[in-house]
């Protein structure tokens, strides 16, 4: 099966400095929009050269930050636009609706669906204004230290970036083989089998001295606390079993270690 090499770039999601001031964070935003999978970076009418401190900074991303577009409005770096956001460290709960960033990043997924969606950050003295902000359909605020909440503006840039690509949901847990995985790795041990490793290590245990007879109930308790915690799977099952037999052989019909080739793994 063929993976798409980066599924984000199906969602037309363009990241808008507004302003910048210095080249570092312009190469700094470039880098934390690709490492997120994005590549879409407009600058509105930079008040510093895009240099060669920018290019130092956007690292391996320089392709996003030579391809940025540099205009001189803001109505122009959102143009087509069906949604556009305000990245802001003050709060202006009455004028703008405010999301924190996953909730703004489920909105941005879902409308960029349907139309571009542009997310703006402000100059890094200056922010945003509401004159800008009046171009926004919604403020993001990212939840900060009450006594100083004013990120740096591509650190800003990187955490919306990591929620948008969160919201895309392209990072589930991977399913890929990597070839060591044998029957039963992962699938989840059947309760009638697990409970046939409590009887079997039960027995073991109180063939070896270590658990009385006439009071089993709490250690037992206590490992099972342990094994359930753990959610064995069929194969470690086995392994656990396989190992029980080899400390008391005949005290339970169980798969032997050598069944499995790589118990000693
Ligand atoms: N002094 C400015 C802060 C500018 S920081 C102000 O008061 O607005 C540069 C940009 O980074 C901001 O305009 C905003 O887009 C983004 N930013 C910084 N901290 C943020 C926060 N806590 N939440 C959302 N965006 C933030």
């Amino acid at each position: 099966m063929t993976r798409d090499p980066n599924p984000v770039s199906d969602f037309p999601v363009r990241f808008v400095l507004f302003e910048p001031t210095h080249p570092g964070n312009v190469g700094a935003a470039a880098r934390a929009i690709k490492t997120m999978g994005f590549s879409d970076l407009v600058v509105v009418n930079p008040a510093c050269e895009i240099d060669g401190v920018a290019r130092a900074r956007s690292s391996g991303a320089l392709d996003v930050l030579l391809a940025a577009r540099v205009v001189p409005t803001l109505a122009e770096a959102i143009e087509g636009c069906g949604f556009v956001v305000g990245a802001s460290a003050r709060r202006r709960k009455l004028a703008w609706p405010e999301l924190d960033p996953r909730a703004c990043a489920a909105e941005v997924v879902a409308s960029s669906r349907r139309r571009p969606v542009a997310i703006v950050f402000g100059a890094e003295r200056a922010g945003l204004t509401n004159t800008e902000m009046d171009r926004c359909n919604a403020l993001v605020y990212i939840p900060t230290n009450p006594d100083y909440g004013s990120l740096n503006l591509a650190m800003a840039v990187q955490i919306i970036a990591y929620e948008v690509r969160g919201a895309i949901g392209v990072d589930g847990p991977s399913d890929e083989e990597d070839g060591s995985r044998e029957e039963g790795d992962g699938v989840p041990a059947a309760a009638g089998n697990v409970e046939l490793f409590y009887e079997h290590l039960q027995r073991v245990l109180i063939d070896s001295g270590f658990l009385r007879p006439d009071n089993p109930r709490v250690l037992m308790r206590r490992l099972r606390r342990l094994f359930n915690r753990a959610r064995l799977d069929e194969r470690e099952l086995n392994i656990m079993r396989g190992i029980l037999s080899s400390l008391a052989p005949g005290s339970g019909r169980s798969p032997s270690a050598t069944d499995d080739p790589d118990a000693n793994e």
